[in-house]
């Protein structure tokens, strides 16, 4: 499987090299049970070893059943990223000694995966980039080690609940050249993951994890150098560091005469650097063959398009539909397409205010919901953490449908609407309701303004000489003043005019 590779000689001084990077990407399924057997994947809040059986623990003489889901999670990440699924696939064993593996071999594929091919576009450095894929296979998770060092001196515990958890690996070719162009495939990959619902890819909770093959070559060269595997990256930002970091080793190690060692290193937080864990020659022979418990996998056409037909609108798509369908500009359509959820919540907005007169009547109107959605809507949103949704919340599509509706009509002000939303946020109170009960509807009564007016001229003679000394700035001061009367019910336009007509009378 392993792409034609030149051992990359000493450097000829001067020599300008290009870095060249393939990513090895592990997802965890979201399926209700584990890969082959009816334990409960959900183990991240489970107390360790709670969630085991005969199966993921290993025990000799159980059978393995494949979950049909996991298949169909795969299938589905497949043909979201246009791969091509072979009509038949089938598991191998893969045999390596290490504790995390129960069974001692780790159930996977070897040479029949379920995708093959596909390409994800994304943007990186601001230009389109296409990664191509080279296959995507489903294989379980191994038990996770966890090591310690405390008062009974260096342990290592092991936690089975991971064991047995469906895991696809995405494996792409080696396209991309810049750290920032790998955090982008990681980050496109993440969002369509979560939009088609294969997985939560939280890197954090460990069901995204990523290793990074890097190697460097003579700018102008087509042939690919010598590779470095880099692991135990558990952020987006540790992935952009340690591909960086690793570029760099390898830029020094060619400049000062040496040959790049094939090998597989990691990454360490502390240092931000790479260090060897292991080098080829320690590297394991897999014995993969093919799993005897296990019948190979018939991938009928039908079961393939029915899989396609219930695939999801694209993050891509979708965004430029956004752009076209409601004239977003490309920056706001990016933002409201950034997850699934948001992209419904501002749709079912749209849908809602389309209803409502005073604004589904203006041309604009998706335009208005959406800077509500990407203003103040998702700084209260980010008062609860980068992810929160609507749903975490009081506030529903209804809401800012309603909300802006009434500043549409004339109902209320711009800015008492910031303090309806803000109502609305902690209580879900509805719109309609927040206004009539605390008397924010603007004030629209001429009479009034011109009360305000005066009374705001009485108290600041200091401004008034201002502004009729010719300090036309003045004028904001008491619009301000004006405004602060009417808890910002009235409308500044109509607060100036009614201070000029006095003002200048
Ligand atoms: P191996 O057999 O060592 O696992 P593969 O050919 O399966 O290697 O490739 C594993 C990953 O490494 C893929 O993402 C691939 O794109 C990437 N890769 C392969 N060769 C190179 C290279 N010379 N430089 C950078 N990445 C590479
Ligand atoms: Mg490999
Ligand atoms: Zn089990």
């Amino acid at each position: 499987m392993s792409a034609p590779v030149t051992t990359t000689g000493p450097a000829v001084p001067g020599t300008a090299y290009e870095p060249v990077i393939g990513l090895e990407v592990h997802a965890q399924l979201s399926t209700r049970s584990k890969m082959f057997c009816g334990c409960s994947r959900d183990y991240w809040e489970a107390a360790p070893n709670s969630r085991v059986c005969p199966v993921c623990l290993g025990m000799p003489g159980v059978l393995p059943v494949i979950n049909r889901r996991a298949v169909e999670l795969t299938i589905l990440t497949g043909l979201a990223m246009g791969c091509e699924i072979p009509e038949r696939a089938k598991f191998d064993r893969k045999n390596y000694p290490y504790p995390d593996l129960m069974k001692g071999y780790q159930i996977s594929q070897y040479d029949e995966p379920l995708c093959v091919g596909g390409a994800l576009d994304v943007e990186a450095e601001g230009a389109p980039r296409t990664v191509r894929l080279e296959r995507i296979h489903l294989e379980e998770d191994t038990a996770r080690l966890l090591h310690r060092d405390d008062d009974g001196g260096a342990r290592s515990l092991l936690d089975v609940n991971r064991a047995g958890v469906p895991l696809m690996e995405i494996v792409t070719r080696p396209d991309m050249h810049s750290a920032a162009q790998a955090v982008a495939f990681l980050r496109a990959l993440r969002q369509l993951l979560r939009y088609i619902g294969a997985s939560d890819a939280d890197m954090e909770k460990g069901s995204f994890r990523c290793d990074a093959n890097v190697s460097l070559r003579p700018r102008g060269e087509s042939a690919l150098g010598t590779k470095v595997e880099v692991k135990n990256m558990n952020s987006f930002r540790a992935v952009g560091r340690a591909i960086e970091s690793e570029i760099r080793r390898q830029q020094a190690a060619l400049n000062a005469g040496e040959r790049i060692v094939q090998e597989t290193r990691g990454y360490l937080e502390s240092s931000g650097e790479t260090a060897p864990q292991r080098s080829k020659e320690e590297a394991h022979d897999y014995r993969y063959f093919p799993e005897p418990d296990l019948p190979p996998l018939r991938l009928e056409e039908e079961r393939i398009g029915a899989l396609r037909a219930a695939l999801c609108e694209l993050p891509g798509p979708r965004r430029l539909r956004f752009e076209h369908e409601y004239g977003l500009t490309p920056d706001e359509a990016r933002t409201l397409t950034e997850s699934r959820e948001r992209a419904d919540d501002y749709e079912r907005s749209v849908h809602l205010a389309s209803g409502l007169s005073g604004i589904g009547d203006r041309e604009d109107y998706p335009r208005t919901l959406a800077h509500w959605f990407i203003g103040d809507v998702a700084r209260l949103l980010n008062t609860l953490g980068s992810d929160a949704e609507l749903r975490d919340t009081q506030l529903t599509p209804g809401h800012v449908a309603e909300l802006a509706g009434l500043v549409s009509e004339g109902t209320i002000t711009a800015s008492t609407a910031k303090q309806v939303l803000d109502i609305a946020f902690e209580s879900g109170e509805l719109p309609q309701s927040i206004v009539q009960s605390r008397g924010l509807a603007q004030v629209r009564d001429e009479e009034e303004i011109d009360r305000l007016a005066r009374q705001v001229i009485e108290g600041q003679p200091k401004a008034v000489a201002d502004y009729r000394g010719g300090k036309e700035s003045a004028i904001g001061f008491l619009v301000g003043q004006l405004m602060r009367l009417a808890r910002g019910r009235a409308d500044p336009h109509d607060a100036a005019a009614a201070l000029r007509r006095h003002l200048d009378a």
